[in-house]
């Protein structure tokens, strides 16, 4: 089945069962839950709106929550150096390993409008790519203080 359209399953099934009349105990998750992982004031929103920039004009992207946040925010930790080297890196690394969850943290967080028309491991590259451009911005505004 189409990465989409296990999500969007996922995401109706997950509004009837949890967020429903009769909530269910074995409920399904949805990552992408706006409910559930709402953004409070106190998150780093400011991070976050830079990248959604981004984001949003590659792909049809509709809405981010905490996940998508989270995720940005546990690769922006690592350094840049080895977020150079994720794609050169092996499947057993476990730096590599970390990345790429996070990367599909923030893939799955979102809500879509549509199909995607690219893979994931594609995807995850150009994610990588965004963020290491934002890093970069970040390290210039540091540089001037
Ligand atoms: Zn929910």
């Amino acid at each position: 089945m189409e990465k989409y359209d296990e999500w969007n399953k996922r995401k109706r099934q997950h509004l009837e069962e949890f967020h429903g009349e009769h909530r269910q105990r074995s409920a399904i998750e949805d990552p992408s839950c706006e409910i559930c992982f709402k953004l409070r004031e106190q998150d780093k929103i400011n991070e976050i709106r830079e990248f959604w920039k981004w984001y949003s004009k590659l792909l049809p992207a509709e809405t981010y929550n905490k996940n998508t946040l989270r995720g940005l925010g546990n690769i922006l930790i690592g350094s840049k150096e080895k977020l150079l080297e994720w794609s050169s890196q092996k499947d057993n690394e476990i730096a590599f390993q970390r990345i790429t969850r996070n990367l599909d943290v923030i893939i799955e967080s979102v809500s879509y409008s549509e199909r995607l028309r690219y893979e994931i491991r594609k995807l995850r590259e150009w994610i990588l790519k965004i963020i290491l451009m934002r890093k970069e911005l970040f390290e210039i505004k540091e540089g001037e203080e």
